[in-house]
């Protein structure tokens, strides 16, 4: 089940999160196993021909299982197919995945359980599900975070992310995935695997490379090492170069279905069921963000943020705004995009998908406001998804969304002017 299964991502993902958690699983999120593992996969690590790191480091796994980060990092079960059929295609499998699939449904752990599933000396053959083993050699590296045939290219950081909570929305983490990062990987891929067995570079977030780095990493698709694969992991594969597109397997990262969704939440959190399916409702259905909204503040923040939003346009653009400048950009875009999706459904009649319990606002926003101009703000915002993680100006990228937002709005007080479509 993914709700208590500790499975192979969670070791995975989460052994590098903290020391001594390694066999439980860090579960501090997708963005949090990615720090985990910044330094460990790009900076040189030790040779490995000794004993591998015994599975839990004596550490007692049950301690961690009750935190609100949470037990583990999911490979949820409606992902766990797909796992088992890709690496039962064992060396058929194509040296380079597109790992794609809507954000916050844990497409990195799904990746890293790929990642240990193709480094694992002992990986178990059909009709047994095809995952890592867990306990040979190869897994515990992994596990320990120090598996020497493993590279994890992703943002660079230096901001301790529990830090980043009390202080608001700083943060220091890199624009882009640098040539630098890719141009490490030459040594790496070009020599004998220190295991003799596979190697396996996860690179996450993939659309945020470079276009040097793109390039840089096209060469090495090109001509690909034996036993070498590439993990890419994006959830907006559109904006990365064609040519490196063309060059990997798309693959769909299934959502988890509700039910799962919901007992994984509920692990996680202990939230009640109310609380955690409205979190889910509002997430759209994906499990890692809804827990990241479990924070209460957190949670504080995008019930006051949905609260100034749908008070829109009654109330002035400031009000949002204020509100808004203080979480990241990714909070009220999503929140945005949502919540004018709910209103395009409203126009169509039907209920609301992410916000149920503002029904009754919707319908009535819907009777105010023009349908076209919606899904135009609607089009153009997701356009603009790649600025989320890194708007040149935070505030203007905002004002000019909420203002194309409220210009969908009819102006009834103002009779002589031009009905907006
Ligand atoms: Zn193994």
């Amino acid at each position: 089940m993914a709700g208590g299964g500790v499975n192979a991502a969670g070791r995975a993902s989460g052994s590098g999160a903290s020391r001594g958690t390694a066999g439980s699983g860090g579960g501090r999120g997708a963005a949090s196993a990615h720090r985990a593992a910044t330094g460990r996969g790009r900076t040189h690590l030790p040779v490995h021909d000794g004993e591998a790191p015994a599975p839990a480091d004596g550490v007692d796994e049950a301690a961690t299982a009750t935190t609100l980060d949470g037990p583990l990092l999911p490979v949820f079960d409606s992902q766990q197919p797909l796992l088992h059929r890709l690496l039962g295609e064992g060396d058929d499998l194509h040296h380079a995945l597109l790992l794609a699939g809507l954000p916050g449904i844990g497409k990195g752990a799904f990746a890293r359980a790929l990642a240990q599933g193709l480094l694992c000396e002992q990986l178990p053959k059909p009709p047994a599900p095809v995952q890592a083993c867990g306990t040979c050699p190869a897994c515990r590296w992994f596990a320990s975070g120090h598996h020497p045939d493993f590279r994890l290219l992703e943002l660079a950081t230096s901001e301790s992310r529990s830090s980043r909570a009390k202080e608001g929305a700083q943060t220091t983490k890199a624009w882009d995935i640098s040539i630098d990062q890719v141009r490490d990987l030459e040594h790496f891929i070009t020599t004998t695997s220190a295991r003799g067995h596979a190697r396996v570079v996860i690179i996450d977030p993939a659309e945020t490379l470079s276009t040097p780095a793109a390039n840089a990493l096209l060469k090495m698709l090109e001509e690909p090492g034996e036993h070498t694969w590439f993990l890419l992991v994006s959830h907006l594969p559109a904006q990365l170069p064609p040519t490196v597109r063309s060059r990997c397997r798309s693959v769909a990262v299934p959502q988890p279905v509700q039910d799962e969704a919901m007992r994984w939440l509920q692990a996680v959190t202990g939230l009640p069921a109310a609380d955690a399916a409205q979190l889910l409702a509002w997430s759209g259905m994906a499990p890692l963000h809804a827990r990241d909204l479990a924070d209460p503040a957190h949670l504080t923040v995008y019930r006051t943020l949905l609260s100034s939003l749908s008070a829109l346009p009654d109330t002035g653009l400031d009000t949002v705004a204020d509100k808004a400048t203080t979480v990241p950009a990714a909070t009220w875009y999503y929140l945005l995009l949502r919540w004018i999706s709910d209103l395009l459904r409203a126009h169509a009649g039907a209920a609301p998908r992410f916000f149920p319990e503002s029904a009754s606002r919707l319908a009535s926003l819907a009777q105010r406001s023009s349908l076209v101009r919606l899904a135009e703000v609607s089009a153009a915002l997701q356009r603009q998804a790649g600025l989320v993680r890194h708007p040149l100006n935070p505030r203007l990228f905002m004002e000019s969304a909420l203002t194309a937002y409220l210009e969908a709005f009819v102006r009834r007080q103002t009779p002589g002017r031009a009905h907006p479509r």
